[in-house]
């Protein structure tokens, strides 16, 4: 069989191909050039797998998506600390090319708008390099999280130089607050270059399932950023991504995503997915009208809102039976699937049903899938608990996925790769 993912995807551009509203955005003149007809589509697993549907091998630049991928390095290169106290994380409600700066510390409000993005790209690599070696470092990172080397479109950057004084005197701003110290004209150059950079609706979507799987390519299986800093750039995407359309695009979507002015749209949504879209025409936000719809329809039909999860998620405790080992009595909790804490919290409660006493207790976990930081911390605690109230506990963990089970100051668990029971 086939799987219907890539009919599902030329089945939503189709639907979404009927309007044609909206402007490429015209104060770049080459990007004013673009093919309104392009519509391009693509989504990545965070295992690597990308399905696509129209024009998702087409080039172009990458302009404002690059933001949050600069951000990111920043706070790779800088600590979140030292960048946090250089550009906020507050939504401007302004237009992306707005001066937005905090009163009192002359911070700009967010790194998704161009005053912000500026001074991080200023911000990215070591103090020490120069313009030249700092957008190198950019480069290379954007390329590490789309898995291929990406080039700048040299016309289009040209093209924007020419109109760039906004972004020019957006960089004079900053220094004059000293938020930045290096020459601003060269950090406009650089951050017009990433800007200036190419890439396809695919190079979005795995890009995005970069973000998804939590700073790992899953192309190149390349740690790009920590953990930490993904969750930073994904909530400031959440919050700033969309320009002054945030509000709607949280409602609608609830997907952390990235717009820029070429069109392009990019979306991440943590162990689930990342989403590329491609369209030139813009709404009055900048952002793109068609990758916009494609989103919404996106997120409904495939139930990825951020705050669309209501079940709390399936069964944790399979099953408590009360057997035998050689006779002696034992009672054996089986945990299933993920771990973490709602699923820990209503194992626990199960492990707090069983009596005091110096009966054997084997908790079972060869069939759970992932346990996260909370979920590992919390059964631990529950296993410690129940061998503080006598009994002897044994492990069942054949594939190691509590590696190293110290419970602190209680009796240690007994780990076995299954149980003998008696049938
Ligand atoms: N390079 C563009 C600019 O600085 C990026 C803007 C965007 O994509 N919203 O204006």
């Amino acid at each position: 069989m086939q799987t219907p993912v890539p009919g599902y995807l030329a089945e939503l551009l189709e639907s979404c191909d009927g309007d044609s509203s909206g402007e490429p955005a015209a104060y770049i003149p080459e990007l004013a050039r673009a093919d309104v007809s392009l519509f391009g589509v693509a989504v990545a697993a965070p295992d690597g797998v990308v399905y696509a549907a129209g024009d998702a091998d087409v080039p172009f630049t990458i302009q404002s998506i690059s933001k949050p991928f600069a951000y990111a390095l920043a706070l790779q290169d800088r600590g979140c600390d030292f960048i946090l106290s250089k550009v906020g994380t507050e939504p401007s409600g302004d237009a992306f090319n707005m001066i937005s700066l905090e009163s009192g510390t002359g911070r700009p409000r967010n790194p998704m708008i161009n005053i912000g993005a500026i001074t991080t790209h200023a911000l990215t690599g070591d103090p020490s390099m120069d313009p030249q070696q700092r957008f190198e470092r950019v480069r290379d990172g954007l390329s590490a999280f789309a898995g291929r080397r990406l080039e700048v479109d040299e016309a289009v950057f040209d093209s924007e130089m020419s109109t760039a004084d906004r972004n020019r005197s957006l960089a004079f701003m900053v220094r004059s607050y000293g938020i930045i110290d290096s020459d601003p004209i060269e950090a406009v150059h650089g951050y017009t270059r990433q800007c200036s950079l190419l890439v396809t609706a695919k190079d979005l979507a795995v890009m995005g399932a970069t973000l998804a799987n939590a700073g790992v390519n899953p192309l190149t299986g390349e740690r790009v950023v920590d953990q930490a800093v993904v969750r930073q750039v994904l909530s400031v995407m959440l919050t700033c991504g969309m320009y002054d359309a945030a509000g709607d695009w949280v409602t609608t979507v609830g997907i952390p995503a990235k717009s820029g002015v070429a069109g392009g749209i990019l979306g991440a949504l943590p162990g689930q997915v990342g989403i590329g879209a491609f369209s030139p025409p813009l709404d009055e936000f900048g952002n793109s009208v068609r990758g916009v719809q494609v989103c919404q329809r996106l997120s409904g039909d495939m139930g990825l809102h951020l705050m669309g999860a209501a079940t709390g998620g399936p069964v944790t405790v399979r099953e408590v039976v009360e057997a035998t080992v050689d006779g002696d009595p034992i009672t054996v909790v089986r945990l299933q699937g993920d771990v973490h804490y709602t699923q820990a919290e209503r194992s626990l409660r199960v492990f707090s049903e069983i009596e005091p006493g110096d009966s054997p207790v084997a908790i079972d976990v060869s069939r759970t899938a992932e346990f996260n930081d909370v979920g590992r911390r919390m059964i631990l605690e529950g296993i410690r608990r129940l061998g503080l109230d006598g009994h002897p506990v044994t492990l069942v963990d054949p594939d190691g996925v509590l590696p190293d089970p110290h419970v602190g100051d209680g009796p240690q668990p007994t780990v076995v790769q299954r149980l003998a029971l008696d049938s």
